[in-house]
């Protein structure tokens, strides 16, 4: 598909909300790629590892250096180099001196006394902030079918979680991922997590089983991306509705800059034109709206996971708390109960299991008044 254009005149009545330098201006991502492949030598992006020999002859050779002279700066400036403290000593490196006059170790010390004072060890948001980023470095497939072509664009999107609570507007919990410039945009769509695809709507406590049949992400297919003017529209069921038309329609009748649509199906991130660091949107299940920011685009290197079937490649994980179960404080929080009499609150959160056990005689039958919604925690997908 042609890479769409817009042209956005300008319109005394919409305000500029485009921050001067908070991202770059629009760009084509594939002419961008090609730009980079006409500039850079093949071996720059090979996956082929450049001798080590030969890099230092190049480089020497470019900073117009001696090979010897070369090796002599490689030594001393070599990390084994740097210590501060004589070398029969060897302190531990997580104790920060008392006496330290670095800014980053004084940073650092006040870090560590103010965990120290909370009195927690490691909280499993520490041990596993990159943990995904570490499993699928240089992956490489087994088999060639697999492997992505030299020189394919990698973009890193992070998508924001939907500020449906107040202090979302200040964490901005988010996902990150890693797409390919070969993948439609429905392959983000489809491996952004979020609770609202999962949400069955309605009263079950007559009929508890029926639950898992009324999912609203196989009812309400429809979604859309917001590029620079675009709405791309996921038109891949015969349910999914042009949701976008409301707002197209509204535009015209009200002299907004006219907006486009094109299929999201169609669309590869190499056709779009985007700029890097402005939010988008996507929008899903009617109104559940997340800031979608375009925040890396770069060549692929031998370095990162170079197995397709990895991609859309989840590098970062907000992790958020489970509402738990109010009887066993074990497991996740399932069912809603209102006006129930065997509840401690009203509201009362339940597990699967206590819900059951609770609510309903060995034979399935419902026991006492109340009414039961199946809930879907935002904490489900940490
Ligand atoms: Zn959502
Ligand atoms: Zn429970």
């Amino acid at each position: 598909m042609a890479a769409p254009t817009t042209t956005v005149e300008h319109n005394p009545n919409i305000p500029d909300y485009e921050p001067g330098d908070g991202n770059t201006k629009t760009f084509h991502v594939d002419s961008f790629r090609k730009e980079w492949l006409s500039r850079l030598k093949q071996s720059e992006y090979s996956y082929k590892a450049e001798n080590e020999d030969t890099f230092h002859a190049n480089f020497a050779r470019e900073m117009g250096v001696s090979v010897d002279l070369m090796r002599e700066l490689k030594d001393v400036c070599s990390t084994t180099a740097l210590h501060c403290h004589s070398e029969d000593q060897q302190p531990d490196p997580e104790v920060v001196p008392d006496d330290a006059s670095l800014k980053t170790l004084i940073e650092r010390k006040k870090h560590q006394d103010y965990k120290a004072s909370l009195k927690i060890g490691k909280s499993r948001h520490d041990l596993y902030a990159d943990e995904q980023a570490r499993l699928f470095v240089a992956i490489r497939p087994e088999s060639l079918e697999h492997l992505i072509p030299e020189g394919e664009v990698i973009l890193t999107i992070n998508a924001y979680y939907p500020a449906t609570f107040e202090k979302f507007v200040y964490v901005r919990p988010h996902v990150t991922l890693l797409l390919l410039g070969s993948q439609s945009l429905t392959e983000l769509r489809d491996a952004i997590c979020c609770a609202s695809d999962l949400q069955v709507s309605g009263e079950l406590s007559n009929t508890p089983e029926m639950a898992p049949d009324f999912i609203s992400k196989d009812h309400f297919k429809s979604a859309f991306f917001f590029f620079e003017g675009v709405f791309y529209n996921d038109m891949r069921y015969p349910e999914c509705r042009d949701i976008s038309e409301t707002t197209i329609k509204w535009t015209k009748a009200n002299k907004f800059p006219s907006y486009r649509k094109a299929k999201m199906e169609d669309t590869k991130f190499a056709d779009l034109e985007i700029k890097v660091g402005f939010p988008y949107l996507y929008c899903h299940q009617g109104d559940c709206e997340h800031v979608v920011i375009i925040t890396d685009v770069r060549l692929i290197h031998k370095d990162d996971c170079l197995d397709r079937r990895l991609y859309p490649l989840l590098t970062h994980k907000h992790r958020v708390l489970m509402h738990k179960c109010a009887v066993c404080y074990t497991f996740i929080g399932r069912w809603c109960t209102i006006g129930d009499q065997f509840a401690p609150s009203n509201p009362c959160l339940f597990c699967d299991k206590c819900f059951r056990m609770l609510h309903y005689d060995k034979d399935g039958k419902k026991l006492g008044d109340f009414l039961a919604y199946p809930y879907v925690d935002r904490g489900a997908f940490s």
